[in-house]
């Protein structure tokens, strides 16, 4: 999948003139030996670079304007070194259209009992300085990401290497396309949105095509091409044996893996990085889409069945945000539940797009009917899902407006074998109960459909959320439901 281009984080100094050259020269210097810190931090992928020292509210707006035109940042990062007036951010403030972090630290750890002067104390002045700013922040309800605490320390360098992976999603949300192949599942409602709503909302662009479009691209597929991905196959799952080369069903196969390089070629034509597929309009294919679709979704790809194509963004978006972190990302459904007195948990899978990032042991690649759509037996892969922490993540349109609802999860192993289920799947403990999970997600009116993530928390979704400027639902092990209920009631006011 074609990838954006290098990207980095501003570091941005706030000063002003009347400290003097050499202090503003010792400033520029630390700050310099900060970003080198950041940038040396395993946690923190993002390149950080060193701006400047800004002293005026002419260098603020000029910095902020170009901020805002360069394609490789995407985001800014404040520290207030010294005492900055923040009458002089107020304009720069009013144009920035990227995010923003708030660092608040200071250059040195201890204070030096020994030596502190007030040369010292004219230096390092952020204890001050940074709640000036965030004073004119609050003021004008900006309200940037504030991370507090020592460059040198660890968890501090994890928390900004968190907030910069945000803002690769956010970038990504704000160049993507998502090509909708085939319109809604008929009559289904939270599948549906506003499509010009999430673009102002969230970048994204949402097209239409006729699977027509698409049936162009899996007919010109080569016959080198079909059989070089049928090798892959090959070497990377336990191919069934009705499938292989002497096997009754290996047209499947081939035919599998030609709508592969078809959907491949019309993804990369277009520079999709979404797109969404529903088993009613098919016309000219020979089979839904599974294997090529699951193996989209592992090469970075988001994907949304029967038309969904809020939640195919949210993937792409969760894939972006999780890059080069173990763990995998899926869409993903609530399928079945399991009541027991052991503990009540949800069985989750699609008719066969489940993302081979969350599997855990051998994935098969098999062909079974499918008992709705009338086609030809689509091939699939089937595996089971990691255990661990999670989180399911539903995107929905209330009509007016965004609202993100996010579950916490446990996910287990599945000690049974389910020999006459065919497709990739994953049990999961909602938390805190199934029974209390599911009712405040029924009510905060949470999709069936999910983004499952092994990679990213709670925490994460609630500061991507802010980013976006969306109400953000969070159900995990201290919600109640009663809390949940007035937190609805209370945000209804905020954000309606
Ligand atoms: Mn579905």
């Amino acid at each position: 999948m074609q990838e954006g281009e290098a990207s980095e984080i501003w570091f941005l100094i706030g000063s002003q003139e009347l400290y003097g050259q050499e202090t503003l020269a010792m400033v520029a210097q630390q700050g310099r030996e900060v970003v080198q810190a950041l940038n040396e931090a395993a946690s923190i992928s993002v390149d950080v670079k060193f701006q400047a020292v800004l002293k005026s509210s002419e260098d603020v707006l000029q910095c902020m304007h170009a901020a805002n035109s360069a394609p490789e940042c995407i985001g800014v990062m404040v520290w207030m070194h010294t005492f900055s007036p923040a009458k002089m951010w107020i304009v720069g403030l009013q144009v920035l259209q990227k995010p923003i972090a708030h660092f608040h630290t200071q250059y040195h750890q201890a204070i030096p009992w020994d030596t502190i002067d007030m040369d010292f104390m004219n230096l390092n002045q952020s204890a001050h300085g940074d709640r000036e700013f965030g004073h004119l922040t609050a003021r004008m309800s900006k309200y940037p990401k504030v991370i507090v605490g020592h460059w040198q320390d660890e968890q501090v360098c994890a928390e900004i290497g968190r907030w910069c992976r945000l803002t690769v999603g956010w970038a990504a949300s704000k160049n993507m396309k998502v090509a909708r192949i085939g319109d809604n599942m008929r009559d289904v409602a939270v599948t549906e949105g506003n499509k010009v709503s999430a673009q102002i909302r969230f970048g994204y662009q949402v097209n239409g095509f006729g699977v027509g479009d698409l049936v162009e691209h899996v007919k010109a597929a080569s016959d080198a091409a079909v059989k070089e991905t049928i090798d892959v196959y090959e070497a990377s799952y336990h191919v069934d044996k009705n499938l292989n080369k002497e096997g009754l069903k290996h047209r499947s196969l081939k035919e599998a893996a030609r709508i592969e390089v078809g959907l491949r070629s019309f993804l990369e034509e277009g520079r999709f990085s979404a797109f969404t597929t529903t088993f009613e309009n098919l016309h000219g294919l020979h089979q839904l889409p599974g294997i090529a679709v699951q193996r989209l979704m592992g090469d970075g790809y988001g994907f949304g069945a029967e038309g969904d194509w809020k939640t195919a963004a949210l993937v792409r978006t969760m894939k972006a945000i999780s890059k080069g972190l173990s763990g995998g990302n899926t869409f993903m459904e609530d399928y079945t539940y399991h009541f027991s007195a052991a503990g009540d948990l949800v069985l989750g899978s699609h008719m066969l797009e489940i993302c081979p990032s969350v599997a855990h042991g051998n994935i098969t690649c098999e062909v079974h009917p499918l008992s709705i759509g009338g086609k030809n037996d689509p091939v699939r892969l089937v595996f089971r899902g990691k255990s661990g922490p999670a989180i399911n993540v539903s995107l929905i349109d209330l009509g007016h407006r965004f609202r993100m609802v996010v579950n916490a999860v446990e996910a287990h192993d599945i000690p049974q074998d389910m020999p006459n289920l065919p497709v990739a799947r994953l049990l999961w403990k909602p938390l805190p109960s199934l029974r209390d999970s599911a009712k405040c997600w029924i009510t905060a009116g949470g999709a069936h459909h999910t983004c499952f993530s092994q990679s990213l928390t709670c925490a994460d979704m609630e500061d991507f959320a802010d980013l976006a400027g969306i109400e953000c639902i969070v159900i995990d092990k201290n919600t109640t439901y009663r809390q949940l209920r007035q937190e609805l009631r209370t945000n209804a006011v905020f954000f309606d």
